[in-house]
């Protein structure tokens, strides 16, 4: 028994509401919340008669702390899924706290407005002493931690594919795989072609910026920054193929490298096709990707935002999209004594995705860990009081819900090394 507020209703929600669908005895009663209730609406209709779950829908502007609270209390959730954007993070974590409620999303804090001056004195501040230059960092919902714990509440963060189900494979690793690690590897491939010369998989503006930053990498207790995709590696991967690779900053090293404190390096790659590349260079140089507004026949735009009206919906790319992702973690380190190797992943194909919930692969292995790490929590087995990404949870009754709803686990005892 259980009633659970999910707010945004785009692609990784999409999938996310349809697989709590599947399990009513965890999920029995939703409600779906966004800023457009028309989306809400028609995804509730659509699942009518499908499933035993009861859903409701409720519009609110996840900014408004305000307007949170007041859905929180008339609706009274045990759990709150933020699948909105990052941007709504901290919003609704304090909304969650003031309501006492347990919170979970699946991306870390960063501003819509990155010229914010009080938000920029604190980032510029942040990239001097930790020296990589993301706009995202943990350290805003990290400063949580205290009121969440005292509250008795928990909250989950990052609880996707990457950062999520990479993490949980970290922690898999440690717990029976190693006694020490020196090195990880996120290695995530898209191998799916979808027609367009250019697209994001989710959200292009959150998309965008991750991928146009500078790229960095955890070394010796220390971040190593360099210029945005200037590291380059070609991997053969399992039932995709040949892919060209680049490195970038994630999420995600951050939490690893403080919660596997002996790791010497991690490093996280993702596979580009020239065509994506040579688009995003053209846009970034003709200041497409800015987020800085500026004044267009009278009216002031957002660059970035007009381009996303332009790009196709991610949530469209479903029925084009054929082949297959494949994502998951290289490792080296040592076990009774003995130098080892080992590769976890998960391949996930497009058109199954497409033919099960109707969207693609990237929204889909979003969106499944979402509801696996929500049942994770509404059925007990995640409830440490405090702010927490997913390497500081039991990794096993995670991957074996991943297994058994529809993204299992692949492995590997003598991976090729990424050089
Ligand atoms: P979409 O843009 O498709 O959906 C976002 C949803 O949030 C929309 O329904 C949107 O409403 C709603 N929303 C936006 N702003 C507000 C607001 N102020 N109040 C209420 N609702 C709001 O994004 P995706 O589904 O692609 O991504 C969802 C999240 O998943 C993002 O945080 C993204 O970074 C994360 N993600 C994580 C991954 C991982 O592996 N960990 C991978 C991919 C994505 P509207 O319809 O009105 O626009």
């Amino acid at each position: 028994m259980s009633r659970v507020l999910v707010i945004g209703c785009g692609g990784v929600a999409n999938v996310a509401i349809r697989k709590c669908c599947m399990l009513p005895e965890v999920f029995t009663e939703l409600c779906i919340a966004s800023r457009t209730k028309s989306k809400c609406d028609a995804l509730a209709a659509e699942l009518k008669g499908k499933t035993t779950t009861k859903i409701t829908t409720a519009q609110v502007n996840a900014d408004s702390v305000e307007e949170l609270c007041a859905l929180i209390q008339s609706y009274k959730p045990d759990l709150v899924m933020n699948i909105a954007l990052p941007y709504q993070d901290l919003t609704i974590m304090e909304a969650c706290l003031a309501c006492k409620v347990n919170y979970m999303d699946t991306a870390n804090y960063e501003p819509e407005d990155t010229d914010d001056p009080e938000w920029r004195k604190v980032y510029e501040k942040r990239c001097k002493e930790q020296g990589f230059s993301a706009y995202f960092d943990y350290s805003w919902q990290w400063a949580y931690r205290k009121r969440f714990e005292k509250a008795g509440l928990t909250a989950l963060l990052g609880c996707g594919f990457d950062p999520g189900v990479t993490q949980a494979y970290c922690a898999y690793a440690k717990k029976h795989e190693f006694d020490e690690i020196d090195t990880i590897d996120i290695l995530d491939c898209n191998g799916g072609d979808h027609g367009y010369a250019f697209a994001t998989n989710f959200n292009p503006e959150v998309n965008l910026r991750e991928v146009s930053a500078p790229g960095s990498y955890w070394e010796d207790g220390h971040w190593v920054e360099i210029p945005a995709m200037s590291i380059k590696r070609e991997y053969n991967f399992d039932q995709v193929g040949d892919k060209d690779m680049y490195l970038l900053h994630h999420e995600e090293i951050e939490s690893l490298a403080q919660n596997i404190p002996e790791v010497k390096r991690i490093r996280f790659f993702m596979t580009f096709g020239q065509s994506y590349l040579t688009h995003m260079k053209c846009l970034e140089n003709v200041g497409m990707l800015s987020t800085t507004p500026i004044k267009f026949e009278g009216k002031e735009i957002v660059p970035i935002k007009f381009l996303k009206a332009l790009l196709p919906d991610p949530a469209s790319l479903g029925p084009r999209t054929h082949g297959k992702t494949n994502i998951g973690c290289i490792f080296t380190g040592s076990k009774d004594g003995k130098e080892k190797t080992y590769y976890i992943y998960n391949v996930c194909d497009h058109q199954e995705c497409y033919k099960e919930v109707g969207s693609q692969a990237i929204s889909y292995t979003t969106g499944v860990p979402a509801m696996c790490g929500a049942m994770m929590m509404l059925t007990g087995k995640w409830t440490t009081p405090g702010v927490h990404t997913v390497e500081e949870f039991d990794p096993d009754p995670f991957l074996a819900a991943l297994d058994q709803y529809g993204l299992p686990k692949s492995e590997s005892h003598d991976p090729a090394l990424v050089p």
